[in-house]
């Protein structure tokens, strides 16, 4: 027999009402009773959240696609499946699990992009802590189709980051074409995303130059597996600094995870030729810019990276399980939210700030 929760009638929740409101935490929001999950739909009981610069993003409201109001914020979060709704059909996960919500909270999975994989370009997609509500709340509506199981030996927060910042970095290295014994740039090395970028690729057998600025962003990028650091408020030439770290000939690869425009500007010059730039940093109102003659006589690739697949998400949890890559992060209750935004816009956050959501 399914494991019985109880489920409480309201919740603890971050909301934004107006994008220039301040956040404001409630402990009265309703949660959503079992009887009212449509079918497909489950709730989760949530123990953490991580929180990502995307979630900043959507708080401000400065990407060209608007958030919902109100909002809930998050995509990192993990937790225990309550409920599932009634007539669901065929459920891959079962009351009592252990999931993990991501970005992607629903992709129709017949669509063109959904039939080729890139479900998280669904043209029906649905996205957690942006279309619908997220995971900075005590419980979160998803869908079976779309939560992520959790590894048992990884701790919720252990897991958390993964759903997304692991995600997201780990397929845009494997889609960089950079191979063991390569040169891949690491700009935002020292940040959420980037710091599990450095583990990742170090575990592909890549050789990592990380970019970032700061003692303790350099201390921590260089102990997980970085050869060479450049900080980039600190440099006179950036290009230089980087080809001389890479044999005088640039990287194979670079992975952009800074939330910062000019972390984009010098990426076609520190390639090698038949280098890739992955973008995946996305700065609010920027424009990429590329030199288009020294793109076409270099042979440079550039490719967008969006999160991840379903795919993506289980290959990226393993590598965590199996302790090759461990987020390094700190926690704090939900009430620290606003502060943890602060952070992120100043370049604070060393690694990942994860919200308690049982505190
Ligand atoms: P973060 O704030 O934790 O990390 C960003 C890091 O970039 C910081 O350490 C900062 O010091 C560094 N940085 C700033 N300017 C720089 C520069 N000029 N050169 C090098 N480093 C610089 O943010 P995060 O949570 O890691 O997210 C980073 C970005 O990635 C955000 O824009 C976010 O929206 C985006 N993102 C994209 C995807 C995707 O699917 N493509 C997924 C998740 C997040
Ligand atoms: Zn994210």
């Amino acid at each position: 027999m399914a494991p019985q929760f109880t489920i409480p009638k309201t919740q603890k929740a971050a909301i934004v009402e107006k994008t220039d409101a301040p956040l404001k935490i409630v402990d009265n929001h309703p949660v959503k009773q079992p009887s009212e999950l449509a079918p497909g739909e489950c709730l989760v009981e949530l123990d953490c959240s991580g929180v990502c610069h995307t979630d900043l993003h959507a708080r401000n409201n400065d990407w060209p696609l608007p958030a919902k109001l109100p909002l809930i914020g998050g995509h990192e979060g993990v937790g225990r499946i309550v409920a599932i709704g009634e007539h669901t059909q065929s459920s891959p996960v079962k009351v009592g699990d252990r999931v993990g919500i991501k970005w992607l909270a629903y992709s129709c999975l017949d669509c063109e992009p959904c039939r080729k994989g890139l479900e998280q370009s669904c043209i029906n997609g649905q996205y957690s802590g942006f279309t619908v509500d997220g995971t900075f709340s005590q419980y979160v509506v998803s869908w079976v189709t779309h939560v992520t199981p959790i590894p048992d030996n990884l701790s919720s927060a252990e897991a958390a980051s993964i759903l997304c910042a692991g995600i997201t970095v780990y397929r845009a290295i494997k889609y960089s074409k950079a191979k063991i014994g390569d040169w891949i740039v690491l700009p935002g090395a020292g940040g959420g995303l980037g710091h599990l970028a450095v583990q990742y690729a170090a575990a592909m057998g890549l050789r990592v130059v990380a970019v970032d600025t700061g003692a303790e962003k350099k201390e921590l990028v260089m102990k997980l597996g970085a050869e060479k650091w450049v900080d980039f408020r600190e440099t006179k030439d950036l290009v230089k600094d980087i080809k001389e770290a890479t044999d005088g000939f640039g990287a194979h690869a670079a992975v952009v995870t800074a939330a910062n425009g000019a972390a984009y500007a010098q990426a076609i010059d520190y390639l090698r030729m038949g280098g890739t730039l992955m973008v995946v940093g996305l700065p609010a109102r920027a424009n990429l810019s590329a030199d288009i003659f020294f793109t076409v006589v270099k042979s440079i690739n550039i490719i967008g990276s969006y999160v991840g697949n379903r795919q993506d998400a289980r290959e990226a949890l393993d590598i965590a399980s199996r302790g090759k890559v461990k987020c390094y992060y700190v926690t704090k209750p939900l009430s620290a939210l606003s502060e943890t935004y602060e952070g992120l816009a100043e370049g604070k956050i060393v690694g990942r700030v994860v919200l308690n959501m049982k505190e």
